[in-house]
């Protein structure tokens, strides 16, 4: 009773693809797509050419983040070519996980690959996740070896954040898989209820549970333009994922309270008896010191407490997750 509950909320949520009857296909492609026009032709016939080996019907679905050039130009154009082409157009710029939710309600196939439209994930590997798929594999991600034409930067907080996450996390998402990878339907229609609007999709995907296997492959460079994810939105990601899956930095108030009230113990001490036995006066710099660090540790922990209050904030003013401007379909 009550999936269908969150069934109903859904469908109330989701604006209505076509009026055409649905007509489905096995494999739905989904590319999140911001601002890669120079990327976009070379992605479609790399795609076409790995899709059409297969001996399955596809689509391949672009969505438009707010691309402020060409991109939604070429798309349009490879729509009118090409029936299997379509594209969902936001109104403006939602992100990169957003997109990727967008693409999964739309989506039409029995199986959905997502896939970024900048060519670092090849599109040859796709055979290969289909492969485990027939196998009975209900998520197959698409995990790197190795990453071409990343900065060092880039590389070693990569590191750090999957490492962390692994920490302070009660689910077990993979080291080094990006959102890479093919969900079988029954996972994407999972994944289509939950609305949550900081959304971290290769964590939700492992949440969901269901055959999860992995494949090899090697990380590309970007075929052109730069990176999407500046440092800014890098934080911003990595905090979402953290307070979609862990109270532990919460926690760490209490620990590091408990810390503190068990040092001033000893402080308490040490100043009882310098007093009795030398009579020195803890001074003014220790008292300063103190009053100093306590504040700022307070204020990191309101800090903290911010973080999950903004997003408790944004998930109860439940927005739609996108705004959708046109749709090729
Ligand atoms: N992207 C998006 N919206 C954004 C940022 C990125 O749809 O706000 C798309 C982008 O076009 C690309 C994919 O998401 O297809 C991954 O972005 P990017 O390659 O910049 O990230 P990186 O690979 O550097 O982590
Ligand atoms: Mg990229």
């Amino acid at each position: 009773m009550e999936g269908q509950q969150a069934k109903i909320s859904l469908l109330e949520q989701k604006p209505v693809r076509s009026a055409l009857p649905e007509e489905s296909v096995t494999y739905s492609i989904v590319a999140p797509v911001f601002n890669e026009e120079e990327t976009l032709p070379h992605f479609y016939k790399r795609v076409i050419a790995v899709m059409e080996s297969q001996a399955e019907s596809f689509e391949l679905l672009f969505v438009n983040d707010g691309s402020r050039d060409g991109s939604f130009r070429i798309m349009q154009e490879l729509h009118r070519q090409d029936p299997r082409v379509h594209a969902i157009n936001f109104s403006r710029n939602f992100g990169h996980q957003i997109a990727i939710s967008a693409g999964l309600d739309y989506a039409r196939g029995q199986v959905v690959i997502i896939l970024d439209a900048d060519l670092q994930d090849p599109p040859e590997v796709i055979p290969g996740l289909i492969e485990r798929w027939k196998k009975g594999a209900e998520v197959v991600y698409a995990q790197r070896t190795k990453r071409e034409g990343e900065t060092l930067f880039k590389l070693l907080t990569a590191a750090a954040f999957y490492r962390l996450i692994e920490r302070i996390t009660s689910i077990d998402i993979p080291c080094d898989t990006g959102d890479f990878r093919l969900l079988d339907r029954r996972v994407v229609d999972v994944l289509i209820l939950m609305r949550e609007q900081h959304r971290f999709m290769r964590g939700l995907s492992v949440w969901a549970g269901f055959r999860q296997e992995a494949v090899l492959y090697e990380r590309h460079e970007r075929f052109a333009g730069s990176t999407k994810y500046p440092l800014s939105k890098m934080i911003r990601f990595s905090l979402d994922a953290i307070t979609s899956f862990s109270h532990v930095p919460l926690q760490l108030a209490t620990s590091s309270g408990l810390l503190l009230a068990g040092l001033s113990l000893i402080g308490i001490g040490i100043a009882v008896i310098l007093r009795l036995f030398t009579g020195a006066i803890v001074g003014q710099a220790s008292t300063l010191i103190l009053v100093l660090f306590l504040g700022g540790i307070q204020l990191i922990f309101l800090g903290i407490i911010g973080e999950y209050l903004g997003r408790i904030y944004d998930e109860v003013r439940a927005r739609p997750l996108y705004i959708i401007h046109d749709v090729l379909d």
